[in-house]
C-alpha cells in the first residue's frame, strides 16, 4: 500500500479506519481507490463489477475517471443503476433472518429455506440453516432489521444524492434496471417464475407439521402502485441484456 496510496491521512491511521480499529477517521477514499487498484492488478484480462461506488458525493468525480485512474482509459466502462422501491428495501429488511452459525442471510417471508420450525411457547415459525454442517441452526432476525429501513435512512438519502447526480452525468454509458414492475403490467413483461413469491406458514396440529403456502408478492411501490418484486435471476437477464449497447457491441 505504501507504493500506491496518497492521501492526506497518514497511511497507518487510514488503515486503521479500514480495519474498524480506529472510528476516529472516516475511511478516506484515496485509501479506497489504492486498495482497488491493488485487487485489479492481480488479475489481468477480467471484466470487474464495483458494487456501491460511488458512495458518496466526494467519490463521483472519482467514479467518472475511474478507469483512466487504475491504468485503464481504453478499457470501456459503464455505470449500472437499479432502481428498487424503499417499500420493498424495508420489507426485506424486517423479515431477513441470518444463520448464527454461518450467517448466510434468507428472509422469512420472501426466501426461505427448505425446513421451517414452529415454536409452540411464542407461536412463531422459524427457518432452519440449509448448510448441512450448521444441523438446521435455528435462524434469528438481526438487531435493528424490526425497524425497516427507517434503520438505514442516512444511507438510503445519501445513495439517492449520489444517484441523481450521477444520473444527469453525460459521457459514461449507463445501464437501467428495475427491481419492482406495476401488477398491471406484469402479465404482458415477464413471466410468474420471474417474481419473488411471498410464504405465509401455518401448523398443522394433527400432523404436527409446518405447511407452507406461496403466491406471488404484492408490494405498493414509492406511489403507492401494487407492484411485483422480480427475482434477482430476471434483473441480471435485464443486465446482459443491456451490457452490449452499453458497450457499444
Ligand atoms: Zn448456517
Amino acid at each position: 500500500m505504501k507504493t500506491r496510496y496518497r492521501g492526506a491521512l497518514p497511511l497507518d491511521q487510514a488503515i486503521d479506519a479500514l480495519l474498524g480499529r480506529s472510528t476516529a477517521n472516516l475511511l478516506p477514499t484515496e485509501l479506497i481507490l489504492a486498495l482497488i487498484e491493488y485487487e485489479i492488478s492481480k488479475d489481468e484480462k477480467k471484466a470487474i463489477f464495483i458494487d456501491g461506488f460511488p458512495r458518496s458525493m466526494d467519490q463521483i468525480s472519482y467514479s467518472l475517471y475511474f478507469r483512466e485512474l487504475m491504468g485503464y482509459r481504453d478499457n470501456p466502462d459503464f455505470f449500472v443503476f437499479i432502481d428498487v422501491p424503499e417499500t420493498i428495501i424495508g420489507e426485506r429488511m424486517k423479515n431477513r433472518v441470518v444463520c448464527p452459525k454461518c450467517h448466510v442471510p434468507r428472509n422469512l417471508k420472501l426466501l426461505r429455506t427448505k425446513d421451517i420450525g414452529y415454536d409452540k411457547d411464542t407461536k412463531e415459525f422459524y427457518l432452519m440453516c440449509d448448510n448441512p454442517q450448521c444441523e438446521k441452526a435455528r435462524m434469528s432476525a438481526k438487531e435493528g432489521d424490526d425497524l425497516g429501513i427507517e434503520a438505514i435512512r442516512d444511507r438510503i438519502e445519501a445513495d439517492k444524492a449520489v444517484m441523481q447526480t450521477l444520473l444527469k452525468m453525460e459521457g459514461v454509458p449507463k445501464v437501467y434496471l428495475r427491481n419492482a414492475i406495476p401488477v398491471a403490467e406484469a402479465a404482458q413483461a415477464v413471466d410468474p417464475y420471474e417474481l419473488t413469491p411471498a410464504y405465509e406458514y401455518s401448523y398443522n396440529e394433527k400432523e404436527g407439521k409446518v405447511e407452507v403456502t406461496e403466491t406471488p408478492w404484492t408490494v405498493p411501490d414509492e406511489d403507492g402502485v401494487p407492484s411485483y418484486s422480480l427475482l434477482p435471476a430476471a434483473v441480471v437477464v435485464g443486465l446482459i441484456k443491456q451490457i452490449p449497447g452499453a458497450l457499444h457491441l
